[in-house]
């Protein structure tokens, strides 16, 4: 355990540095990217080791696997990101956890979000999943779904919508990835001229362990990373 919190802590520090590094190379501000350290591959133990390296923004893929690890003790103060497929059975337990839901790719869960949220007397803070990749197994909305959305948020009064998320093709390597990324942004800049009035979609969720430095380029707000913080470890 305690070599696990050392490998992890010599991990962390190196994303954060090829983060800056990334952020430098496309003449950004390093504040303008959030590292969401993604700790479904291990358990509470390893997850508070994260924690002990100085990260506190927190991701999950599954919806009771953040649960469990929401309420347990060594993992207070963290932040939680809801990043994978939320199905709508799962909303109201998850809700009240999460700082923000990069994953919503329909409008049933939107309003489901909306009911829970506005119960749970919150503003939820939510993404929109685009599917850039036009990957038929991967999930989120196409550019022409997204489109059809727009006008309908003002409904929903619970939910702040503040921005995209996308996942880039596996294959095909970074010039394919770079592309994804490119197509999430200049949708984003397309459809915020769209948008209802107080809607700004400024947050761009992209890029994971092996594309974050492309994601970053592209203008990635917010880089999901799991594997790499684990390297050596797993
Ligand atoms: C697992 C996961 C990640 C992190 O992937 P790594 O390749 O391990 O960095 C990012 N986003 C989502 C939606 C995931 O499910």
């Amino acid at each position: 355990m305690t070599s696990s919190v050392a490998k992890i802590s010599e991990n962390a520090q190196r994303v954060l540095e090829r983060i800056e590094q990334a952020a430098a190379d496309a003449g950004r501000l390093r504040s303008e990217v959030q590292l969401v350290a993604v700790a479904k591959y291990v358990d509470i133990d390893t997850t508070a080791a994260l924690v002990q390296s100085g990260l506190d923004l927190l991701g999950e893929s599954r919806p009771q696997q953040l649960w469990q690890k929401a309420a347990s003790p060594a993992l207070e103060s963290i932040r939680w990101h809801m990043i994978g497929h939320l199905q709508r059975n799962k909303v109201q337990r998850t809700v009240p956890l999460v700082d923000l839901i990069h994953s919503v790719d329909s409008e049933r869960l939107l309003r489901s979000i909306d009911r829970a949220a506005s119960e749970h007397g919150k503003k939820q803070r939510v993404l929109l999943e685009v599917n850039t990749s036009g990957d038929a197994a991967k999930h989120g909305l196409s550019s022409v779904e997204l489109q059809k959305l727009l006008p309908t948020l003002t409904d929903f009064s619970s939910v702040e919508v503040c921005g995209l998320m996308t996942m880039a093709a596996r294959e095909g390597g970074t010039a394919v990835a770079s592309r994804n990324f490119a197509a999430l942004r200049e949708l984003r800049d397309v459809v915020q001229r769209e948008c209802p009035d107080g809607i700004k979609l400024t947050e761009l969720s992209m890029g994971m362990s092996h594309d974050f430095e492309t994601a970053i380029r592209e203008g990635a707000t917010l880089v999901r990373i799991g594997s790499l913080l684990f390297q050596g470890v797993l």
